[in-house]
């Protein structure tokens, strides 16, 4: 196995984690290598990643690319912020994951490796001012501007823009941001049942008048062009995209946004974790 693969992916989700190994950076195929429950206790998740690696004999590694479903630190080392994984927060996660692994290892919050992944590969290759949106337990996304060869990619907090009337408090703690009324996880604790059992036809039209003004919001602050949008709440209802495009579009003047189906689907994070490693950390503003 050494002699074939040369990069480790790992996308390390609040529920799963999962591991892959890359033969090149230049294409999206991967051999998956290992699916875990992601452990609460950091030591004991760093212990699992090894133990699988160890298994099936991988050595040499050239570079790892992780993505988190939290906040990364503004240098790329470590984890600021992140409801799913506390006890991971102020570690030195990419310095002791080097130790362990022995080559470099980079960090990217799972919407800027979901951009990164549909950017090189997927939904958003001809396009030099996009998004990525991830429609899920919580409501992110990450935008690149780029234009030539030069492109810079933030991860930004969509899901906590304030929408006007809006009165629920977020888990965030602020008032009136729209991952309250989109964001799967606050859903659920609010009507106290799955999405699956209470979505129907009226609650997906409030749904998408809220998200299609807090896309308008985006497109305008931001002037992307294009924006693609994954995550399980999107890939569950197929057509939610053209209801939102179409409220967009009577919306939105001045400009036209086109939303795209993600086309990696649920491998964006981990093919886009591969992606950070081909393409320089200044390059991306966490
Ligand atoms: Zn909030």
């Amino acid at each position: 196995m050494t002699s074939t693969y040369h990069f480790l992916a790992i996308d390390l989700g609040g529920s799963n984690t999962r591991l892959g190994l890359f033969a090149s950076l230049e294409t999206p195929e991967f051999t998956p290598l290992a699916s875990f429950s992601t452990r609460a206790a950091y030591d004991e998740q760093l212990e699992q990643m090894v133990t699988a690696l160890r298994e099936r004999e991988v050595t040499g590694l050239e570079g790892a690319g992780m993505s988190v479903a939290a906040r990364v630190a503004r240098d790329g080392r470590s984890l600021v912020f992140g409801p799913n994984v506390p006890e991971y927060l102020g570690r030195a996660l990419a310095a002791d994951l080097e130790a362990r692994l022995g080559c470099p290892v980079r960090l990217g919050h799972d919407t800027v490796c979901g951009l990164l992944g549909e950017k090189r590969f997927g939904a958003l290759r001809e396009n030099e001012r996009c998004a990525y949106l991830t429609l899920s337990t919580g409501t992110g996304a990450a935008i690149q501007l780029g234009k030539g060869a030069a492109a810079l990619t933030s991860s930004i907090e969509i899901g906590h823009q304030i929408l006007d009337g809006n009165e629920l408090l977020c888990l965030c703690g602020q008032l009136g941001c729209l991952e309250t009324l989109t964001g799967g996880r606050q859903l659920e604790l609010r009507y106290g049942r799955p999405l699956a059992e209470f979505a129907d036809e009226v609650f997906w039209e409030g749904f998408s008048d809220k998200l299609a003004l807090g896309l308008l919001n985006l497109a305008q602050l931001t002037r992307i062009d294009t924006i693609a949008v994954g995550g399980a709440i999107a890939l569950q209802n197929p057509f939610l995209l053209p209801m939102l495009q179409q409220k967009l579009d009577t919306l939105l003047r001045g400009s036209r946004v086109q939303l795209l189906q993600a086309a990696l689907g649920a491998h964006a994070p981990l093919i886009g974790a591969a992606s950070l490693l081909a393409v320089p950390e200044e390059t991306i503003l966490h």
